[in-house]
């Protein structure tokens, strides 16, 4: 028999202009800060990067919390480790969903042995937030975890008042805020949010495969007093002031992971220095540009982006008041196949957008105005290319009209 040589595949990375609601598009400067070079996790050069990146998370996050440090992880390990720590099995936990992702906290939270109660909103809807506060109530749940931004359909939930109630009939508030961190305004402490996941292939715009999260001292006073593992880094004194189980994961363990992120410097796992690198350049990026001016970027793209869809004769999924800036949901003309246009868009542009799921698969698409590739170039290329595809694809629409709008929004705004 011969042996035949073949040569190792080649790496190749077209290039894209993506605009999903993640990942997305990362600065050359957060690319760049990837290639640095390794770091020990304990050289004081590096738990100064990890110092820097706490301070910029409480920055960013928009709270005075202590604790704001990062999972390694893609957003759903710093859901799963804040469910894991805030969790034991029994527990009440109220999930109202309005889209995919309220299903992730129902799956995670049986995983950990919750007692689920859900509260449903149709898709393309929120939640009056009365409406929760009343199911609260009646079911005096130990957490009710929110979705800030439901990217599966498109909507933000207001939020401004369920943290006040909760607060005072002494139930934790959880939200995932993967997808609006760094793209839409969140305020934890004058919402009374006990603890936030934020996301990275987001809004912030680095790669997936860290999360950041903060939490404050009512979930930390938890976290400190869950059972210590016997073979765990824990004192004889911390092991015997603990009670009830140990936090089910040794991975998501909040409370080795603090002892890491805090002088103590605690071994945990070997921390992923080179994504520490690219958050803290991310973070920076955001500092430098102003949380505010974000915003109001996210808030100026999404206003063309929408302009130039109408402007074309398509139609936006949704309820308008609660739209989230960072997606916008186009519904697919009647008799269109929605991933032939996609795939049009994707071999003839190289722009990438999203299908949906369930029951909203085939019916519309979602294009995401995120972070980095929020930008004029992006969404004036999405318009054309998506105008272009679907009268490829045999779709009727108003030629031209939605480029020239989008244009007119941001004349409108110089
Ligand atoms: C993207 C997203 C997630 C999941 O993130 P992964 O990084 O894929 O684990 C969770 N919640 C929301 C709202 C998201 O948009």
């Amino acid at each position: 028999m011969t042996e035949t040589i073949t040569k190792p595949a080649k790496l190749t990375v077209p290039p894209r202009t993506i605009m999903t609601p993640g990942p997305v598009e990362v600065d050359p400067r957060v690319l760049r800060a990837l290639s640095l070079p390794i770091l020990g996790q304990f050289d004081p050069s590096f738990t100064n990067i990890m110092n820097e990146n706490m301070t910029m998370l409480r920055q960013v996050f928009q709270t005075q919390n202590h604790w704001a440090y990062p999972i390694d992880g893609t957003s759903r390990a710093g859901i799963e480790a804040l469910i894991a720590a805030l969790i034991e099995p029994g527990d009440k936990m109220l999930v109202p969903i309005y889209g995919r992702f309220g299903d992730l906290f129902v799956e995670i939270g049986e995983r950990y042995g919750a007692e689920i109660h859900t509260l449903d909103s149709e898709w393309g809807t929120v939640f009056d937030q009365e409406a929760i506060i009343a199911e609260i109530k009646r079911i005096h749940p130990k957490i009710v975890t929110l979705v800030h931004g439901e990217t599966s359909t498109g909507r933000m939930q207001p939020l401004d008042k369920i943290g006040s109630y909760c607060r005072e009939e002494d139930v934790l508030l959880v939200v995932d805020c993967v997808a609006t961190f760094c793209g839409a305004d969140i305020r934890p402490d004058e919402w009374c949010i006990d603890a936030l996941i934020g996301g990275a292939q987001k809004c912030l715009s680095i790669p997936s495969g860290i999360t950041p999260i903060t939490y404050n001292e009512r979930v930390e006073h938890i976290i400190l007093k869950r059972k210590k593992v016997e073979r765990g880094i824990a004192t004889a004194e911390e092991r015997k002031r603990s009670t009830g189980l140990p936090i089910r994961s040794n991975y998501f363990d909040l409370g080795q992971l603090q002892d890491y992120w805090s002088e103590r410097r605690l071994n945990h796992h070997t921390e992923a220095t080179s994504m520490n690198y690219a958050l803290h350049q991310g973070l920076e990026l955001v500092l430098e540009e102003g949380l505010d001016n974000r915003f109001a970027r996210h808030k100026l793209n999404e206003k063309a982006l929408m302009a130039g869809i109408l402007a074309m004769g398509l139609e936006l999924f949704g309820d308008p008041s609660c739209k989230m800036p960072t997606v916008t949901c186009v519904r697919v003309p009647e008799g269109i196949n929605a991933d032939q246009v996609r795939r049009v868009l994707l071999e003839h542009f190289r722009i990438e957008i999203a299908g949906s799921f369930g029951a909203l698969q085939g019916k519309i698409w979602r294009i995401g105005t995120m972070g980095y590739g929020c930008r004029q170039d992006n969404v004036l290329a999405v318009l054309a290319g998506l105008e272009a595809s679907l009268i490829r694809c045999g779709a009727v629409v108003r030629r031209g009209e939605g480029l020239q709008a989008a244009i007119d929004v941001y004349d409108a705004a110089d």
